[in-house]
């Protein structure tokens, strides 16, 4: 069964509703191996709400994309991996742990069907939601965290546990992240405590902040995501906020001093030995975004980077098979 997306060669960008990259609607979730699924809260917002407009705005901008990477081989992410546009999870607006439950239920669907859910946010709070669902299949996971900020505070506002900046202090007293295989990239700014990024240490994540990786370089910070995450089962989460805020503005909680949007994808490109079960892309908020809607084009680009990570370890898995058959085996 084919399940590839509308082609923009013979069908213009302009025409039709704007699912995720041109893709088909899913139908039935049994028959596909991964699946983008909009997760609109913003309830878990502590700064600029708007999160909430960000699944359809990435759909807006992915039309933009083409389905072969040439960075990962030329792999051509739809003949790899069988992919439809989910549509957006139910939310409960101003209702942060109610939201959470809905996102789960959602995701735990996609999840349970044996598919790979790649999830368009929302704010970053969403991704517990994601690691909940996931680690409810796969066990503790690996977190591969790319951010300017920690997101490992104990609470905000008179001791509220569940936002966009406690999440993954959550996710690990949860047991659904295993610190130990977890890595988080790209922390800078300015701080609350001297603590906010010992923190995350302290919880046992390993941490390369954003002056660690321009100094180690991207292969460098490649092989140390590896050496924690790689072969484990891993979500991915990447908060828009990482890039520097004059290549992408619209965001939640814009951090100053990041890498440019070429840098950007220059490292997700270098990332090798994942095997991802999961990742989300959060933290756009369209209202902000800048003429031309730059962030919002980044956000789908790198969604489609990480697709292409699935689609390349599915590739190469089965060219594996492949080359145990016993009709090779005789050639060799
Ligand atoms: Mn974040
Ligand atoms: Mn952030």
């Amino acid at each position: 069964m084919s399940l590839l997306p509308t082609d923009s060669l013979s069908t213009p960008r302009f025409v039709g509703l704007p699912s995720f990259m041109r893709l088909a609607m899913a139908t039935r979730l049994e028959d596909l191996d991964a699946a983008i699924i909009g997760l609109p809260s913003d309830s878990g917002a502590p700064y600029r709400t708007g999160a909430r407009f960000a699944p359809n705005a990435l759909r807006a901008m992915s039309v933009m994309l083409r389905p072969i990477n040439p960075y990962r081989g030329g792999v051509n992410i739809f003949e790899e991996l069988r992919v439809a546009d989910a549509g957006d999870a139910n939310v409960v607006p101003g209702y942060e742990i109610e939201s959470l439950t809905q996102l789960e239920h959602a995701l735990a669907a996609v999840v349970g069907a044996g598919v790979v859910p790649f999830s368009i946010g929302g704010d970053h709070s969403v991704s517990l939601a994601g690691l909940r669902a996931v680690a409810a299949r796969h066990g503790p996971l690996a977190l591969v965290h790319f951010d300017s900020h920690s997101d490992t505070w104990d609470s905000y506002f008179d001791g509220k546990r569940y936002s966009a900046g406690t999440m993954f202090r959550r996710a690990v007293e949860e047991g659904i992240v295993d610190p130990a295989r977890s890595i988080q990239v790209g922390l800078r700014g300015s701080l609350f405590q001297p603590t906010d990024v010992s923190q995350s240490v302290d919880l046992g994540f390993h941490v390369i902040t954003c002056d660690e990786m321009f100094a180690m370089g991207f292969p460098a910070v490649a092989a140390k995501i590896a050496e924690r995450a790689g072969g484990h089962a891993a979500y991915l989460s990447f908060d828009l906020d990482f890039v520097d805020p004059a290549y992408a503005p619209g965001v939640e909680t814009p951090e100053c001093g990041g890498p440019s949007a070429r840098e950007t994808l220059g490292l997700l490109r270098t990332l090798q030995g994942l095997r991802l079960v999961g990742a989300d892309v959060v933290e756009l908020n369209p209202l902000y975004d800048g003429p031309g809607q730059i962030t919002a084009l980044l956000g789908a680009t790198v969604m489609a980077e990480l697709l292409a990570i699935l689609a390349e370890e599915r590739r190469d898995a089965r060219s594996k098979t492949k080359a145990k058959t016993p009709d090779s085996e005789e050639r060799t």
